[in-house]
């Protein structure tokens, strides 16, 4: 049995299904994100693994005992919201040590365990300061090391890094993964930032109306979603329709090569295309188009491209050594087909 099992869990307020029939398996040591729009369902699912709510229907076990109906503080978790709310008349050692006390550890060893996690979060210098002393970034670290400092059978993370700036997120990102693979914490984080899912969590649950549409591996998820759905909301992605007919799709008047996906004769039949798979070609492309938009973001380019299969959007990293293309420019396109994926029309199943 896995570590974490969610089983068949439901959450109604009143009529209202805010979690609907989820079941999830959670080895020792994984670190899953919870991705999702808002209103999906991701912070309702986590508070019923923290116990601050009660499931409708379902159980949950953790390290084999039923925790489904155990008070949030018998079940040992470590938990860090949006909010950290550090107490503010406390230092950042007494706020570490804070949750030790409350479990009876003696003062000598509560303050070398805080001071151990202040390291971990690279606060080690910082132990002395009060919060307000603290820019948000370091607050963050500190409600980390407070989470971590109980040594929890799981961590549990809601939206920890929405309070910073762009740059300090994506450096939190990154400390994120290693603090926690480094400690080995089994970890549930909700996010509905999809690029932070990507970057921290060895499999991604992607939820959609209280339901999981998908859960993978985050290369997984983004290269093969199951649904439209996963597909949009990870990324970008350019959808076209077409019939397929003798190994040739064909779109309004265009005809172009698909022979090596190996589609039978059908109907029409829709595809999509991440933005960075499609390339600029003089020779033999695949359709034309004109560039109606470009935008720089430093390390890549994005196009905006109107074609007779309606616009493309198209990314290019910065290191492509052709001439500048400009607006207005009639530009030839190319991909290899097996990076078009055809949407699936049957449902996505649920997990
Ligand atoms: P966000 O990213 O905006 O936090 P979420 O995916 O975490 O969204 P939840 O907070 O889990 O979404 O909420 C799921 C749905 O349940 C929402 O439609 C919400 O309005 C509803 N909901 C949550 N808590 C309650 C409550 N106490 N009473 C009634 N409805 C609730």
């Amino acid at each position: 049995m896995s570590y974490l099992q969610l089983s068949n869990i439901s959450k109604h307020f009143d009529e209202y299904v805010a979690v609907d029939n989820i079941s999830l398996s959670v080895e020792k040591g994984e670190f899953i994100s919870l991705l999702g729009p808002s209103g999906c369902g991701k912070t309702t699912t986590l508070q019923m693994v923290a116990g601050f709510l009660n499931p409708t229907a379902g159980s949950i076990v953790l390290d084999g005992k039923n925790i489904t109906a155990m008070k949030p503080s018998e079940r040992g978790l470590g938990i860090v919201f949006q909010k950290y709310a550090l107490f503010p008349h406390m230092t950042v050692l007494e706020n570490v040590a804070f949750g030790l006390e409350m479990r009876k550890v003696g003062k000598n060893e509560r303050l070398q365990r805080a001071r151990e996690a202040l390291e971990l979060v690279h606060l080690g210098l910082f132990i002395e300061r009060y919060p307000r002393q603290l820019s948000g970034g370091q607050q963050q670290r500190v409600a980390l090391a407070r989470a971590l400092v109980i040594n929890p059978h799981l961590l549990l993370l809601d939206e920890p890094l929405s309070n910073l700036d762009a740059k300090l997120r994506e450096d939190m990102q990154l400390e994120l993964h290693d603090i926690q693979r480094r400690v080995g914490t089994t970890t549930i984080m909700v996010t509905h930032d999809q690029s932070e899912a990507l970057a921290v969590s060895d499999r991604i649950a992607v939820m959609q109306s209280g339901r999981i549409e998908q859960i993978d591996k985050p290369f997984n998820v983004y290269e093969h979603p199951k649904s439209d759905f996963v597909s949009s909301f990870l990324g970008k992605t350019n959808t076209f329709e077409g019939r397929v007919s003798h190994g040739r799709l064909q779109v309004g008047g265009q005809h172009i090569a698909v022979d090596d996906l190996k589609l039978a004769d059908s109907s029409n039949t829709r595809f999509a295309l991440r933005p960075e798979k499609i390339r600029f070609c003089s020779d033999a492309p695949k359709i034309s188009g004109k560039v109606s938009n470009r935008v720089f973001l430093g390390s890549q380019w994005i196009y905006e491209v109107q074609t007779p299969l309606g616009d493309f959007l198209i990314y290019e990293s910065n290191n492509q050594k052709h001439d500048e293309i400009q607006e207005g420019e009639t530009v030839g396109l190319s991909w290899d087909s097996q990076d078009m994926r055809l949407i699936a029309e049957e449902p996505a199943s649920h997990v």
